[in-house]
């Protein structure tokens, strides 16, 4: 049996909770479907810990924390979480509404859909290492959920862009050891980190060596050793006990792409009016979205969010007019925040 509700948001990451929030403010109904088994996307799978500076009015604020924030602030509108499962099919209602259905038989039928899917469903890259799979989750982690497993250990960090570098830079002070390896003397990540790692070799706290892992050696899943492939071809052996790869993700997009969506190198493309795509009623928010000045930032996805809502009002309430208001002034707003 079917559920009813508004909107239907394809996404718990936080373009998708903040749209919560402007659907709530004009009195619609959402319910969410998240593949994770908790809201916040890649600000809490991919980088709980660290901190983001570029959110309007928030300084400093972790990914986890950013999370909190918005699940806080969406409270007041009770929107329901079907976590834990993937949204697989969407269908089109003789009566002009949406039906969507999850990998657990969930059904959700909606007068909007919002796809805030970000990067689909992403998959760490796996570097080509024989037996790694062995080590996965026990010595070999594509992601660090906690910052404090790590300490004191002998780490290994391969990679050359924005998460190696972060987290040798973030988990140099708690490691007994830190060796950085990358196949080049040159990255794709922030100059200032590059920079900061480099201080941290020259003061001896931290090593770089331009190389590749050719092998992992333990048992149990237990690491000890790696073989190193140096830029000379000569191999070398290092002891580590952690091995952490960022080879970046591969985006899985999954079930979206057959949502006949025209999609284009696996986004949606959406106008920058309503961000809606090609089918009327499925709109596209956040990461997964593209139109020509896209930046792929929290904070455009939280004005999008905003432009959505306005224009899912009028499919869902078609007959109602909508009053731009203020939260500041609105005694309306503030009763549906629960603050008058
Ligand atoms: C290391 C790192 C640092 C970053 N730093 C910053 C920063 O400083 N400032 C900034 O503005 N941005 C930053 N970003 C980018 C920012 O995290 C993204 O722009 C933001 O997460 C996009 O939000 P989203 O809600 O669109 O998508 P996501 O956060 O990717 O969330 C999408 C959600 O949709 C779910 N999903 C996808 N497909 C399905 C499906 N079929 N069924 C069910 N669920 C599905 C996924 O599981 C995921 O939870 C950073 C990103 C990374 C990786």
């Amino acid at each position: 049996m079917a559920v009813e509700t508004d909107v239907v948001i394809v996404g718990a990451g936080p373009i998708g909770l903040f749209a919560v929030f402007e659907l709530g403010l004009l009195d619609l109904k959402t319910h969410l479907v998240d593949i994770l088994d908790r809201p916040g996307g890649q600000c809490t799978e991919l980088y709980p810990e660290k901190p983001i500076y570029d959110i309007p009015g928030l300084p400093i604020v972790t990914g986890q924390e950013l999370t909190d924030r918005l699940m806080e602030q969406i409270k007041p509108f009770g929107a329901t979480f079907h976590l834990g499962q993937m949204a697989t099919a969407l269908e089109k209602l003789p009566d002009g509404r949406w039906k969507l259905k999850t990998d657990a038989d969930t059904e959700v039928v909606a007068h909007a859909i919002v796809v805030a899917a970000g990067g689909g469903s992403f998959v760490p890259k796996r570097p080509p290492i024989a037996g790694i799979e062995d080590y996965e989750g026990k010595s070999v982690f594509y992601a660090v959920r906690k910052m404090e497993n790590f300490r004191g250990k002998n780490i290994l960090i391969a990679g050359g862009g924005d998460s190696a570098l972060d987290w040798t830079l973030n988990l140099a002070p708690l490691a007994n050891s830190l060796t950085l390896v990358h196949h080049r003397d040159g990255f794709r990540a922030n100059q200032h980190s590059v920079n900061q790692m480099r201080e941290l070799v020259d003061q001896g706290k931290i090593k770089f060596q331009v190389a590749s892992v050719k092998a992992l050696h333990g048992a149990g899943g237990k690491l000890e050793a790696v073989t190193l492939l140096n830029h000379d071809k000569t191999e070398a052996h290092l002891a580590c006990d952690t091995f952490l790869p960022f080879f970046g993700l591969t985006m899985k997009l999954g079930p979206i792409a057959e949502f006949g969506l025209n999609l284009h190198e696996n986004l949606i493309p959406v106008d920058t009016e309503k961000f809606e795509s090609p089918t009327p009623g499925i709109f596209a928010i956040g990461d997964i979205n593209t139109y020509p000045g896209k930046l792929k930032l929290i904070l455009s996805g939280f004005h999008e969010a905003a432009l959505m809502a306005q224009a899912a009002f009028h499919i869902a309430r078609p007959n109602e007019k909508l009053r731009f208001q203020y939260t500041t002034s609105s005694s309306s707003l503030q009763k549906k925040l629960g603050v008058a």
